[in-house]
């Protein structure tokens, strides 16, 4: 018999790897913010494994958690394994029926993405459109009803592209009138914004790890009321998107426990402190701290001589946009806020691009000294520029 040599084993990619190392940036542009030191040390616990009863028992204390964050008694209350844009796809992916009606208000990027997302499940996207930077009225919401005639009205709270708040009060009276769900991204709201999911009657919502909870990014929470199961559970057909299946993934959060993926445990660790360190502070105070730490950092940018994007009254204390004076670079500044004083800021996306900066102030980086030094460094770089 001839001896076969087996391959060799190429060195091609064998790189001499470094130590790894990161600078110590100060996260304050749309997100990710700083995640707590109090969860990066959770992350960094022994695993247990995805069926373990001590892993079985923290999954239920972050589901009571998120449960409180979002101030609903919702069941299917869950983190999804993945980013905010995966829990954002799990809403449309689990409710949208090809042929459904879906209204999404327009004011934003995000707006964009939610329209991508139930496009490619079937749905029949309309739109309502606002400029960006300024947030829907009841009377526009409901002249959009009157016309679409939605299964589903979605809206974004707080528009992380523009820094603008969407006021919620009527628009669940709004959408049972017409018998429609109503799904909210609350992205860059839940643990830095006020927030009632229940009494302000929505269906469906979902937010991310990495901005005003600060985790880092990779888990997403998810819930859907009643209603929207309901939807759910009356399917003609299957959900067209298996890993977001929650007919399936509930199975895993609720009592059966049966394995559907295994779930990344210790991004589950780290969004239980994150969520375990708001319940300690306390939803009023957190909201509270959040206004207070924008209110300093609008006031610094007044006397500054520099203007905001939105109007006060919808402004969000978690994510500012600053308006970029006439014959500055505002790229050139953000990079030697990075370069030169390890500060994240970012530009403006989309429509808004060139025109602003963002500034988060998110969870735990919603501190008066990092405003404080935030304001002192771009005042050294513009007066530079
Ligand atoms: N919705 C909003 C309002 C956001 O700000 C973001 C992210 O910035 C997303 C959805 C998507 O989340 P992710 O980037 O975590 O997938």
């Amino acid at each position: 018999m001839i001896a076969i040599a087996p391959p060799r084993v190429s060195d091609r990619h064998r790189i001499h790897a470094p130590d790894l190392d990161m600078p110590p940036r100060l996260l304050l542009g749309p997100g990710p913010s700083n995640a707590h030191p109090r969860v990066l040390q959770a992350m960094g616990l022994r695993q247990v494994g995805h069926l373990d009863p001590s892993f079985l028992e923290l999954m239920n204390q972050v589901q009571e958690l998120l449960r409180y964050v979002w101030q609903t008694e919702n069941q299917l209350t869950i983190p999804v394994s993945g980013t905010g844009s995966a829990a954002m796809e799990a809403t449309l992916a689990n409710t949208v029926e090809p042929g459904d009606v879906v209204l999404v208000g327009v004011n934003g990027y995000f707006g964009l993405r939610l329209i991508d997302m139930a496009k490619r499940y079937g749905a029949d996207t309309r739109s309502i459109q606002k400029p960006w930077g300024q947030a829907f009225d009841l009377s526009e919401l409901r002249t959009a009803m009157e016309e679409h005639r939605p299964a589903i009205l979605a809206l974004v709270h707080a528009e992380t592209s523009t820094g603008a708040r969407q006021p919620l009060e009527g628009v669940s009276e709004l959408c049972r009138e017409f018998d429609c769900l109503l799904l909210l991204d609350t992205v860059t709201s839940m643990g830095g914004v006020p927030l009632f999911l229940d009494e302000w009657g929505v269906d469906m919502a979902y937010s991310g790890s990495q901005k005003c909870l600060s985790c880092p990014p990779g888990i997403a929470p998810l819930t859907l009321g009643d209603r929207a199961v309901e939807k759910l559970l009356r399917r003609k057909t299957p959900v067209a998107n298996w890993y977001l299946d929650m007919s399936l993934v509930s199975q895993y959060w609720g009592g059966e426990r049966t394995y559907h993926h295994t779930a990344p445990i210790n991004m589950n660790y780290g969004l239980y402190m994150a969520l375990k360190l708001i319940a300690e502070e306390g939803l009023e105070a957190r909201w509270q701290r959040h206004q207070e730490t924008a209110d300093r950092l609008w006031s610094g940018l007044e006397e500054m001589g520099l203007s905001c994007y939105v109007d006060r009254d919808i402004r969000l204390p978690s994510l500012t946009t600053v308006c970029i004076p006439d014959g500055v670079d505002g790229k050139a500044i953000a990079r030697r806020l990075l370069t030169e004083y390890n500060i994240e800021v970012a530009g403006g996306l989309g429509e808004l691009g060139g025109k602003v900066w963002r500034i988060g102030l998110m969870g735990f980086n919603s501190r008066r000294e990092n405003v404080t030094l935030l304001l002192a460094a771009l005042r050294q770089v513009l007066s530079e520029a």
